[in-house]
């Protein structure tokens, strides 16, 4: 009791790491906490359909960002080259026209993916759809790079070569992982609860042992062993073909992101179909567009001293204890924090710790700060799946004020209501003595008079 009490008091005196869980291949997402704006461009490496996604937000970004032109607008100039045509000052349009068929962009050498380039093409004005696909790949670029660091491109190019080097190579050991057929991969409860899709259905296969904790069985225990065997199995394939793994973030030096090894659509189903609707239903706030971004990995802990609390970088978090034989590793949790208050002190009534168990997944949000417990004994392997949204990130941008998931914004809002209150109560307080002592100094009415 009394190391776990000091444990408590450390923690609470600690600055939180915020983004600290970032892939190391991802310096730049370090700062994206506290510049969300930055995040809609990291949802790119990721998964591709979030790449569509990102570059519609960017182009409602450029439409919003200066004077209201891009790539041609008041504050920037367009750079002139001699080479080229002239382009005219144009406008993107603020819708796509889906009607359009895109170029393919598909050279390797280019700095954006084909992806990007084809859906940004789309919003093209009519006049600029003519040009030559050269001079489009000039134009896109030119947008794009305004919004996009080089390092931000080039750790992307090195992300798409590792994991195409992967994809092209290594044979999975179970392929029906890769694709989520429900009655494979879920227990018959938690389908009936998703089909059910109410908060009453949700909670009869959870419990929330705390505020915004919710645990629960998801998963046939089948699937999770595979899963770790795939991992295992990648991890045999890396070491006889001298492959460096990156690893996922910088915290974990000891796992696998699944979209490495091309379980990318698996996460994507799994995020849409089923982490989205208990989300829509358990942190609907989140939830005012899709989650169109994910980051989802393995995490292997030997014995280890545990992780410092920080912030995940997601809207919400899906950690699931994939098993094996193990003590120690509990997740601590040290209360929801918006950006403003990220490193203000624990309260004693947020301090909770949850164990975890094999095949059990915990869910809660990116913004609970949370760290682990050191694994004590034997072997624990997790896996995580960050969902983010950046369409809920844009518009926190424009919210900053009181969020009423944050335990310092509600703190504080009491501790004004209560100052305010206190003020008030001494403002009339005063204002009746003086009342009383105006009341008292009056002359008093001479009786007789009214006699007379
Ligand atoms: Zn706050």
């Amino acid at each position: 009791m009394s190391s776990d009490t000091q444990d408590m008091s450390t923690d609470s005196d600690e600055t939180v790491g915020v983004g600290d869980s970032q892939p190391p291949e991802n310096a730049a997402a370090a700062t994206e906490i506290q510049d969300m704006t930055v995040d809609i461009d990291e949802t790119v490496g990721d998964s591709q359909p979030p790449e569509n996604a990102a570059a519609a937000t960017e182009i409602q970004d450029m439409t919003v960002d200066g004077d209201e032109t891009v790539g041609g607008g008041d504050s920037q100039p367009p750079e002139k080259n001699a080479a080229a045509p002239e382009i005219p000052e144009f406008r993107l349009n603020l819708t796509p026209d889906i009607e359009h068929l895109s170029d393919t962009y598909d050279d390797p050498q280019l700095e954006f993916s084909s992806l990007v380039l084809s859906s940004l093409e789309k919003y093209l004005p009519a006049n600029l759809l003519t040009l030559n696909r050269d001079e489009k790949v000039k134009l896109l670029s030119k947008i794009l790079r305004k919004y996009i660091s080089r390092d931000e491109l080039s750790r992307k190019k090195r992300l798409r070569n590792y994991r195409a080097k992967i994809i092209s190579n290594y044979e999975p050991r179970w392929r029906g992982l890769y694709d989520i057929h429900p009655t494979f991969y879920f227990l018959r409860d938690f389908r009936e609860a998703i089909r059910e899709h109410t908060e009453e259905g949700y909670r009869r296969i959870m419990s929330e042992p705390f505020p915004g904790v919710f645990v629960f069985q998801m998963f046939r225990p089948d699937v999770l062993e595979r899963l770790i065997q795939e991992v295992d199995h990648f991890k045999d394939w890396a070491k006889e073909s001298k492959f460096q793994i990156m690893p996922p973030n910088n915290i974990n030096s000891h796992g696998i992101v699944l979209a490495d090894i091309g379980m990318d659509t698996m996460l994507q189903q799994l995020v849409e179909g089923f982490i989205f609707p208990i989300c829509r239903v358990l942190f609907n706030d989140v939830c005012i567009g899709k989650f169109n971004s994910h980051h989802g990995f393995v995490v292997e802990y030997g014995m280890d001293a545990g992780f410092d609390i920080h912030m995940d970088d997601s809207e919400v978090t899906v950690n699931v204890c994939l098993g094996e034989q193990f003590e120690g590793g509990e997740t601590y949790f040290r209360g929801v924090r918006c950006v403003k208050h990220v490193n203000t002190e624990t309260l004693p009534e947020e301090m909770f710790e949850c164990p975890h168990i094999a095949g059990q997944v915990m869910l809660h949000r990116g913004r609970h700060r949370n760290g682990s417990r050191a694994t004590t004994m034997g072997y624990r392997a997790n896996m995580i799946l960050w969902c983010r949204s950046s369409f809920y990130r844009e518009q926190q941008n424009y919210d900053k004020g009181y969020f009423d998931w944050c335990g310092q914004c509600v703190k504080e809002d009491k501790d004004n209501e209560s100052t305010f209150v206190k003020c008030y109560t001494r403002i009339l307080d005063a204002k009746r003595k003086e009342m009383i002592s105006l009341e008292s100094s009056k002359p008093k009415v001479d009786e007789t008079q009214h006699n007379t």
